[in-house]
């Protein structure tokens, strides 16, 4: 098999949120996305992950790969896309994600920061403001979820370790 001419990435500063903007009944995986960025003279998908509209994770070009997703940060970034978001037309309308999704998309954003710690989770409308991707304000969505990672962390750990809490008063 000839892979596709992939160049490695040297930093990764950014994960980088995408929508489809296709409208909700419509699902696309990652062979048709392919094909139709290809036709375009990508040498690949352009993104790194697609969450379809069940939140199966289809896998686009390698992490380590640059990708084609957001032209000011290509070089520095992973690009994520989740299936939905838009309308007839392409055109944003609203962040009519289904559950599964969302937790594709923070398993898939927890995994990302442990490997780059250094990284910020952005939507692509840090980058666009006119294109309203990915429908949602992604670092608020990203606070909300590190916040209940937090408190479910303390949880398990309350009942686990009953001694925790007082460990923790004592730093
Ligand atoms: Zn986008």
């Amino acid at each position: 098999m000839n892979f596709p001419k992939w160049i490695k990435r040297d930093e990764t500063n950014f994960i980088v949120v995408h929508s489809s903007l296709t409208k909700g009944s419509d699902d696309e995986g990652v062979e048709s996305m392919r094909s139709l960025h290809m036709r375009q003279g990508c040498v690949d998908v352009g993104y790194h992950f697609i969450i379809r509209r069940n939140g199966v994770t289809d896998l686009g070009r390698p992490i380590h790969a640059i990708g084609n997703h957001c032209p000011q940060v290509d070089e520095q970034s992973v690009g994520i896309c989740l299936i939905g978001g838009g309308d007839k037309n392409r055109k944003a309308k609203a962040p009519d994600y289904n559950i599964p999704q969302m937790e594709s998309l923070a398993y898939i954003c927890l995994s990302l920061v442990r490997i780059y710690p250094e990284a910020e989770i952005v939507g692509h409308n840090r980058f666009s403001p006119e294109s309203k991707c990915p429908v949602f304000n992604i670092p608020d969505w990203w606070s909300e979820v590190s916040y209940e990672l937090k408190q479910l962390h303390k949880t398990i750990h309350a009942d686990q370790f009953p001694l925790f809490d007082e460990l923790q008063k004592e730093d």
